[in-house]
């Protein structure tokens, strides 16, 4: 079968023919249509130091995709050929304290789809049934595609009430976009987008929020008299990786605030735990998406209005992969998806 592999440890990924992957008793084996480039390909294909790190070549990369079911190992039940299904890219141990207590997200001893095993820009991919979601069917396949980011987004959305609230977005990326449509359709009062990228900032307009602002272009406080707020933020979303938008999200925040952290940085952010000590703010990690509960709720968001469709800016045929991730690093785009079936959809 035709994949995307990082060959050798180094920068670049090859188009090539490799085996088709083994399928266990467990297992379900998934006909690939669409694959969503994720900011982790491209540091494997960047082959940065935590790509050095983290990843073992060969490796067929990849994690977010849509397909159909064409073959079910024999242990496998609710799964049949033909169901249009996606995958949760975290393959939890399934052993630990809290993968028996039904608390899967956090294992401990998660391997990563297309980072710790062969991912999903492929023409097949093979999954453990319990990573496996059914679709219905007429999805937008697009949008069927990047449930995985899209699960980033509503877990930090969801992570505390925003109904009502005055929410801060920082940081527009893919992620953050769908946050922003997210906090809205949760019925958060404002959403502010805090993203220097203009072309961004249009798109988080598109997304619902209230105002998109430059962070370069004054402090987050300049704004809370346009928007008729009094002490600052109630719920805020760090999802740009950058540590004077942590710093920036903290100084806005109003007493008893709440920030959810998803955004990675490279290095050690240093921050003023007086500020979080004094305004009593909760600051909570957010990693990977609720299993399966954030899944549910990317279903019936989307089936009850949800659309975060503008997010998708770009299409590509896989043979394009090398546009398709000049797109998606250029930062002059949302989502860049990857069409893995036959011909050159554009
Ligand atoms: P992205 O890199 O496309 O988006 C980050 C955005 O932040 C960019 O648009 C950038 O212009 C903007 N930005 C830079 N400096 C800023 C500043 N000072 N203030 C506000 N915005 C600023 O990333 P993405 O794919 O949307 O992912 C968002 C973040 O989440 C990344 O850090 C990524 O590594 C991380 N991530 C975490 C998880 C998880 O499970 N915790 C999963 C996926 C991605
Ligand atoms: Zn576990």
């Amino acid at each position: 079968m035709r994949a995307l592999v990082k060959t050798v440890a180094g920068p670049g990924l090859e188009l090539r023919d490799v085996p088709e992957p083994p399928v266990g008793i467990n297992d379900v084996l998934i006909r690939v249509h669409r694959t969503g480039i994720c900011g982790t390909d491209l540091h494997i294909e960047a082959w940065d130091a935590w790509a050095a790190r983290a990843v073992r070549p060969p490796l067929v990369v990849g994690h977010e995709f849509v397909g159909t079911i064409v073959e079910v190992g024999s242990n496998v039940t609710d799964f049949a050929p033909g169901e249009l299904v996606s995958g949760e890219g975290h393959v939890v141990c399934g052993r630990c304290r809290h993968c028996l207590a039904g608390r899967r997200e956090l294992c401990a001893h998660t391997i990563g789809l297309g980072v710790g095993r062969d991912g999903a820009f492929a023409e097949l991919v093979a999954l453990p049934m319990t990573n496996v979601w059914h679709h219905w069917p007429g999805i937008d396949e697009d949008v069927a595609a990047i449930f995985d980011p899209f699960g980033n987004a509503v877990h930090t959305a969801l992570a505390f009430p925003v109904l009502g609230e005055d929410v801060l977005v920082s940081g527009a990326g893919p992620i953050g976009l769908m946050a922003t449509a997210v906090a809205r359709h949760a019925g958060a009062r404002h959403v502010v987008v805090s993203e220097p990228n203009p072309f961004r900032r249009e798109l988080a307009l598109k997304m619902g929020a209230s105002l998109a602002v430059d962070p370069a272009c004054g402090g987050l406080a300049d704004l809370f008299a346009e928007l008729d707020m009094v002490e600052g933020f109630d719920v805020a979303m760090e999802m740009s990786g950058h540590p004077a938008a942590l710093r920036a999200a903290l100084g806005a925040m109003a007493h008893g605030g709440r920030v959810a952290v998803l955004g990675l940085p490279s290095e050690e952010v240093s921050l003023d735990v007086g500020e979080i000590v004094l305004k009593m703010l909760t600051l909570r990690g957010i990693y990977g998406r609720e299993m399966y509960e954030t899944w549910y709720k990317m279903t019936v968001m989307l089936r009850s209005g949800l659309d975060i469709t503008p997010v998708i800016t770009h299409r590509f045929p896989s043979t394009d992969h090398e546009a398709a991730f000049a797109a998606a690093r250029s930062g002059d785009s949302g989502k860049v998806i990857l069409d893995w079936t036959a011909g050159t959809r554009q």
